[in-house]
Parts: C-alpha cells; structure tokens; sequence
C-alpha cells in the first residue's frame, strides 16, 4: 500500500493514530482546526484496556508517571454509604487520572515534529480509486491514499458520507471543573462516583494537588438557564449530598468550570466507507458513564494501525479492522447508555430498590464486567 496517511481532527484519536501509524514507520500527517494546541476540558481516566493499547509507544508509561493512580472506582450514595466497589483485575494496570491537557501535550510530544498541522478546519473530502482529497476552509489542499476521520461526535467526514443523523442526546447535562484540593476535608484517594436522586457528582483526584469533579442532572436538551451555571448555582442541587461535594462546589470559581450536554451517538453499520475510516468518537461516540470513550479511541487507533500493517490491501486492513473493533465498541456504547439510564433515575423507590441490588450483588458479577471491560481486545 502507498501509504500517505490523512488523519483529520488532532484529538485523543487522531493523535494516537499518528503516534501508532509512525511507529510503523507510515507517513503521517493530523489536520486539525483549532489553531493552536490548546485544549479545553477537565481531568479524565485511562483505564488499563488503554494503558494496555498504548504500551508499543511508551505512552502507557509515561501516562503512569504523569498520572494519578486508583484501583477501584467507588460508587456511593448521596449520603456517602458504598453501594458497590469497582477494582481493577488483579495482575492488570490500575487506572490513572490525568489533566486532559497534560495527556494532549504529552500525546503531541510523542509525535514527529510538524506531524500537526493549526488551523486546518475540513471542508469537503473527495475520495476515488487512487486516493483522498481534503479540501480546508482556508483554501489549502491536503492528498493522501487514505483518510482517518477522527474529527469528533460531530464528524463533518461522517456528515458527508451519511445524511441520517445518528446523534442521540442521552437526557442528562454536565459540569465539569478542576480545583485545587488543598484545605479540602473528606477528600477520598479513590475516584468515586456518588449517585443520589438529584443528579449525580464524580470526584476524581488529579496529580499536583488538584481535584477534578462532574456533576449529571436531568434535563431537557439545549436548555438555556444550564449555559451559563456556576458551581454555586449547583450548590442547591447538591448541598445535601456528603462531604467534599459541597466543598469543591463553593471552591470553584465561574472560569473553572465547563459545560455540555451529555449525547452518544449510534455506532455506525461500518466504520469506513472506500478509502475512509472512522475512529473515536467520529465512529461511535459513547457516553462517559463507564469512562471508555477516549480508551475506546485509543484501542481503536492501535488496532486500525496493526490492521494496515498486516494487509496490503487496504479494504481488507478497513474490513479487519471493522471486525475486530465494531463489536466490543457498540458493546459498551450500549453498556454505558443503559448504565446512565439506571444512574439518573429520579425516583426515591426506583433508587433505594437499586441501591439495594448494587449493595446485594455478588462481588464476582461486578467483577466479571469490569474484567472484560479492562482488557485490550486485540
Ligand atoms: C463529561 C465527559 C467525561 C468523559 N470522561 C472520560 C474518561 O474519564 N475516560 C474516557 O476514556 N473517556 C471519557 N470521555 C470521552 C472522551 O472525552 C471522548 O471519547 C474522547 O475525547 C474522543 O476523542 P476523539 O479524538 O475521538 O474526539 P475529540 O476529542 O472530539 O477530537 C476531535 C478533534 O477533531 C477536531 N475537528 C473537528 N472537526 C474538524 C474539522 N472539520 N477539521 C479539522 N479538525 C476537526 C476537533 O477540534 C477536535 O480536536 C468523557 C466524555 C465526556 C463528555
């Protein structure tokens, strides 16, 4: 195969696709449309399956020395009582938190330099028997034998190939915020995650004495009054809730605070269509409720990246790859969206016969999930 890669979209996908592509060795180049390397977002979780993924790069190693570590995920009700304790298999990695900036700039370290290219916001993508055309809204061109669209939930690639609208609004909103975690009582070591009637609130140690939280409430789509919350607006919503949910909310200031409504969007049939493939959340966007969306991202930039190194042809390696990562992706696309279903619930019966079950279930049925769920699948 010729192989003269066009990623467009430089996040957490396209980035680990370059990383893997040019590990083989396989010319490269991420198109992106910010103009700079900047990124926007709080604190995220790499769970093993990913650490797993990007071990060939050394990135997983550079995730653990830069990361904070946890080995279970604790989820707790409102007044702070374990319902249930999610561990990492034994003998696996454990998982780690980081900055999403940090991990952007520690993923764009790894690449060649000039590997991204600023500014570069897709238009029009043109594809025949010989190779791909990108057209950008500046007016340049970029060529290649084949284009990794990586360009996000709201894919302008995918757009173009499919007119059905496959974004799906999962019914909750979100904050997110990163504080420091100084002068904070209560503060766990563990990533938990606390699910009470009013909404739900995640609290995820970060390294350098810093602390990132989420908090999940039901709500219309695109409701206006949600845009311009600040944490204290969220104070009421939460008061009540155990220590430091409170806390962390009266520590944050308007600026340290994002928002977005929380949507998935429904796996594709086939995650390439001739000489384009799909990857990330352009492919299957997943939402955060069991936090795989960016490791399913990176397994699948490992996968695509042996699937091209393994076959000349690429609509065997595009076919391969559809097999190999289509099935445990919309797995967990769907694992995730029922498991928000269960975690939002608003109904103080419906609650307490959950809480009751999760606090009943036998440890090894939880356990049997999460293993599959950690495990990079080849
Ligand atoms: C609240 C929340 C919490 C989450 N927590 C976790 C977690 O803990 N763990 C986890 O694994 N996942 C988590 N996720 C999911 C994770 O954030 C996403 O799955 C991941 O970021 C997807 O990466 P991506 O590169 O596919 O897409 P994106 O991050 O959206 O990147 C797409 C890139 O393409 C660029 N782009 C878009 N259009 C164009 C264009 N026309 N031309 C050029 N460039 C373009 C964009 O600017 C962007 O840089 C969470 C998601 C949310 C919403």
């Amino acid at each position: 195969m010729n192989n003269n890669i066009v990623i467009v979209g430089g996040g957490i996908a396209g980035l680990c696709a370059a990383i893997a592509f040019q590990h083989l060795g396989i010319q490269v180049k991420v198109y992106e449309r910010s103009p700079e390397p900047t990124v926007a977002g709080a604190g995220i979780i790499i769970a093993p399956n990913a650490l797993q993924a990007l071990e060939p790069y050394g990135i997983a190693a550079q995730i653990i020395r830069a990361g904070k570590a946890s080995e279970s995920f604790h989820l707790l009700s409102e007044k702070g009582e374990m319902l249930t304790k999610l561990t990492v298999p034994s003998g696996s990695q454990k998982m780690y938190s980081i900055h999403r900036k940090d991990l952007h700039h520690l993923l764009l370290s790894a690449l060649h330099p000039g590997t991204v290219e600023w500014g570069k916001e897709c238009r029009v993508i043109q594809q025949d028997d010989h190779g791909v055309r990108v057209h950008f809204a500046d007016g340049s061109i970029a060529e290649g034998s084949i284009l990794v669209a990586a360009d996000g939930i709201h894919s302008g690639v995918r757009k173009q190939l499919l007119t059905k609208d496959i974004y799906r609004y999962a019914g909750y909103t979100c904050w997110r915020g990163v504080v420091s975690s100084d002068g904070l009582p209560g503060l766990s070591e563990h990533f938990i995650e606390t699910w009470g009637t009013k909404g739900r609130f995640g609290i995820v140690p970060l390294p350098h004495h810093q602390v990132y939280w989420y908090a999940l409430v039901n709500a219309p789509p695109n409701e206006a009054r949600y845009a311009n919350f600040t944490a204290q607006d969220l104070l009421p919503i939460f008061e009540d809730y155990h220590m430091p949910i409170p806390g962390l909310l009266k520590k944050t200031e308007p600026h340290q605070i994002i928002h977005r409504d929380i949507a998935d969007i429904v796996p594709l049939k086939r995650f390439y269509e001739k000489r384009i493939v799909f990857i990330g959340d352009a492919a299957h966007a997943i939402t955060p409720n069991v936090g795989q969306g960016a490791c399913q991202a990176i397994e699948d930039a490992r996968v695509l990246a042996d699937c091209i190194e393994q076959y000349s042809d690429i609509h065997e390696a595009f076919v391969q790859y559809d097999i190999r990562r289509r099935k445990r992706a919309v797995k967990i696309s769907n694992l995730s969206w029922m498991l928000g279903k269960i975690a939002q619930s608003e109904s103080s019966i419906l609650t307490a016969g959950r809480n009751w079950i999760m606090r009943h279930t036998p440890k090894s049925i939880s356990q049997n999930r999460v293993q599959d769920l950690y495990k990079f699948h080849y």
